[in-house]
């Protein structure tokens, strides 16, 4: 086994993997607002392929709602994560369970806006459950975007992490490695290897519950991690992705 944190590459998957990806700077490249992401063509398509060779064990586990990542994704419909943990749905066919209030955020996120109303660079996402400040057009209010965040988020419904560029209020209690652990316990997940692959701080708890569950977890891009693996970049993140997926497929043939 590798020391955690190493710049070592992962392996490619093994047919006993449960893949559990991040969205926002893992599969698709950070934009300067969180409209503007755009997908890369065939990944909607590679990652139904995944899905097939791992017997459907593949999730996305995201800030956003998972509404939003079906969408950028579609036709692909993934089971996962949305909302850091808060949402929850074992395979893409049926709705998300959301364990927090729906609208939870709403007056958080008013707040905000109401705050930054100088600044149309400074980017109040509004999730219902959970609400994103981004700063990325806005770098030098930095400081002042934390400091509000945790100014208003009222501390016994919300944790606040900042992140890349963003700083975010998400139900208390709700984290990846939680969302991990929740997946893990059920089909087609359940026996499988935890594979957790993500950029941000909010991976760390998805990287250390994938270790606790037997598996590990890849961490994109620099900065010191729990993770034992890492891959320098999304498009690098492709690439793995392609090659486990031909590996996959050639084990399967006869
Ligand atoms: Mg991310």
């Amino acid at each position: 086994m590798a020391e955690a944190g190493t710049d070592a590459p992962p392996p490619l998957l093994s047919t006993t993997a449960a893949l559990y990806l991040d969205f926002d700077g893992t599969l698709a490249d950070i934009a300067l607002h969180p409209d503007a992401v755009v997908v890369s063509e065939p990944l909607p398509e590679l990652l139904l392929a995944l899905r097939e060779r791992l017997a459907g064990a593949v999730a996305v586990v995201t800030g956003r709602r998972l509404a939003a990542v079906d969408a950028m994704i579609a036709p692909a419909r993934l089971a996962g994560s949305g909302l850091h943990g808060a949402e929850l749905r074992a395979d893409g066919d049926s709705p998300a369970e959301t364990s927090a209030d729906p609208a939870g955020a709403g007056p958080l996120a008013r707040a905000l806006r109401e705050r930054f109303a100088d600044d149309p660079r400074v980017y109040v996402e509004d999730k219902g459950a959970a609400v994103s400040l981004h700063y990325r057009q806005a770098p030098e209010r930095e400081q002042e975007c934390r400091d509000a965040m945790r100014a208003l988020a009222p501390p016994g419904r919300f944790d606040v992490t900042e992140g890349s560029r963003v700083v975010e209020a998400r139900p208390r209690g709700a984290d990846k490695g939680a969302a991990l652990a929740a997946l893990a316990r059920q089909p087609p997940f359940a026996g499988r290897r935890p594979v957790f692959v993500g950029d941000d701080v909010t991976d760390e708890d998805g990287f250390r519950t994938a270790e606790r569950l037997g598996g590990y977890g890849v961490k994109v891009g620099p900065g010191p991690t729990a993770a034992r693996y890492r891959i320098a970049e999304v498009g690098r993140v492709h690439d793995w992705l392609h090659e486990s997926l031909a590996a996959l497929e050639r084990e399967r043939a006869p």
